[in-house]
């Protein structure tokens, strides 16, 4: 199904739209599901024309398909034709004029009927000013069609700047029009957990608090800081994956299940999800969340985290983080979540671990106080995709002995190369009225409520940076974390 909507791009010349949105919109209208009856408005400051911005939006298209094998033809051109520049300063009255206008006219040109959806690929600090005039300067479609505001993160840097940050733009959109995009809802693996959870009687029947004894879910990272040094020092692991990823994954993974899986239902469910993480004091804080920066390695090839290009020397910004939260949900109450996340760890791995209880009565041991190995479901997220099942079976030796196999699917390079970018299911979503992919704003304020409280402990102290060595898995205290209630990370390479 295609529908019709005039998109007006703020930060059209940057470069999320570049990398990111004009090549997602391609795949759409490739699809089908833009037809010829859209438009593009990108605007930004430079002075560019339209015959320039179509060779812009080509040449990302080329860039990103690089390994398609497209073959070249017209798409692209006609594709770009649909695009339309107007240079603007967010400040400037007169330019909202200008682009209502303009957004008139293509409305009309194209048959929009009215649907607007105004993507903000700019800094926060500017939502504010660009949500208030859309509305003062009367861009805000009235008839028919809708209203509809994409913004990225960051959704602030705590809880009183996430309300302001949300305030700013409450009072141009409603909260049913406005879609926070965690790129992590786009993945097709998160995506997936509610269908392994509630699609299937096996794992659906064991995930509760009888069954399950923790989670563990892993985002590491083996690249450091690269070139986003700048925007690093002013963010952290904290804020840069946990606030929000993160915070979103154990969402998902320790929400009950919903009665019908559709935006509304699901949101309510996570919403709870995040309620029910139990609220630490400072001192729980401090205990249960453990910080790091990396140093270098231990041959001294890669670069400490405070020694890289546009870092401060002396930077106490955590390049790591692992911590423990407690769902009191119902089905999983006292459950611990174990998280972690870092750069330059021993591999990359986004993956989760539901570490299953033990048996309490091993009847094949001789000895009775040997234990059966534990049960573990892994969802391999990237770069694997797929899920790894281990449970116990009995060897072929003489005798009754047990031992751990691997039941492992993962979906191949072809399948994998199908799977649309998260963009562009996302933008999909948001072109169709669908919200089950976006953050809600209180899913958004509860996880920051969740995370200023570990922040506010952490600031009490002066950090001993760096803490542990690049190529490692982090501080010896995110092990310990796991041994001080008996166990480990499943996640160990
Ligand atoms: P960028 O710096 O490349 O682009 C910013 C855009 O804003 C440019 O088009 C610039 O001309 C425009 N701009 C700046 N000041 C302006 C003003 N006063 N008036 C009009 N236009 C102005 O930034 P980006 O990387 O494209 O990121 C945009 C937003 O998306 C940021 O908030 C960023 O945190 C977020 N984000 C980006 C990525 C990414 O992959 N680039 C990923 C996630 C989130």
């Amino acid at each position: 199904m295609n529908q019709k909507a005039l998109f007006i791009i703020f930060g059209g010349t940057g470069d999320l739209a570049y990398r990111k949105l004009y090549p997602a919109l391609f795949n759409l209208y490739e699809k089908g599901y833009l037809k010829e009856d859209f438009a593009v408005i990108g605007t930004a400051r430079r002075p560019w024309s339209n015959d320039h911005y179509h060779e812009v939006v080509m040449s990302a298209i080329e860039d990103a398909g690089r390994d398609s094998g497209r073959t070249n033809d017209d798409l692209p051109r006609k594709f770009a034709s649909h695009f339309y520049y107007q240079s603007h300063n967010v400040d400037d009255v007169d330019h909202y004029v200008a682009l209502r206008k303009l957004a008139d006219e293509l409305d009309e040109k194209y048959d929009l009927q009215g649907n607007r959806i105004f993507y903000l690929a700019m800094a926060p600090r500017f939502f504010g000013t660009i949500a208030g005039h859309l509305k003062d300067q009367a861009l805000l479609t009235k008839g028919n069609g809708f209203n509809r505001l994409i913004i990225e993160k960051p959704f602030g840097r705590d809880y009183p700047s996430a309300k302001e940050l949300n305030d700013s733009i409450s009072g141009s959109f409603k909260e049913e029009q406005i879609f926070r995009i965690d790129h992590y809802l786009g993945k097709e693996p998160i995506q997936s957990i509610a269908g392994l959870r509630f699609g299937n009687a096996l794992f659906n029947s064991l995930w509760n608090k009888e069954h399950i004894d923790n989670i563990q879910i892993t985002l590491s990272e083996s690249l450091g800081v690269e070139e986003r040094a700048g925007y690093y020092e002013t963010a952290g692991a904290m804020r840069d994956m946990v606030q929000n990823h993160i915070m979103q994954i154990v969402s998902l993974l320790t929400m009950e299940r919903p009665d019908v899986f559709d935006s509304e239902h699901l949101r309510d469910k996570k919403i709870e999800a995040l309620e029910n993480i139990q609220m630490y004091t400072k001192e729980e804080a401090k205990k249960y969340f453990i910080r790091g920066q990396y140093g270098a390695d231990e041959a001294n090839t890669q670069l400490g985290y405070r020694d890289e290009e546009g870092t401060d020397n002396q930077s106490t910004v955590e390049t790591f983080v692992a911590g423990k939260l407690i769902t009191h949900n119902p089905s999983l109450d006292g459950v611990p979540v174990y998280i972690r996340t870092g750069k330059r760890l021993t591999k990359k791995s986004t993956q989760i671990n539901i570490v299953f209880k033990n048996d309490d009565q091993n009847i094949f041991a001789k000895d009775a106080s040997e234990k059966l190995k534990t049960n573990v479901l892994t969802m391999h997220i990237e770069p694997d995709q797929g899920f790894t099942l281990e449970f116990n079976t009995k060897t072929g030796n003489q005798g009754y002995n047990l031992s751990p196999v691997h039941l492992r699917y993962r979906k191949t390079a072809t399948e994998k190369a199908q799977i649309p970018d998260a963009y562009e299911g996302l933008i999909r979503d948001a072109l169709m009225g669908n919200k089950t992919n976006f953050a809600h704003w209180h899913e958004v304020s509860q996880a920051w409520k969740i995370m200023d409280v570990v922040r506010e402990a952490w600031d009490e102290e002066e950090p001993a940076f760096p803490n542990y060595a690049s190529g490692s898995m982090g501080p010896e205290a995110a092990m310990q974390l796991l041994a001080d209630d008996g166990r480990k990370w499943v996640f160990n390479p």
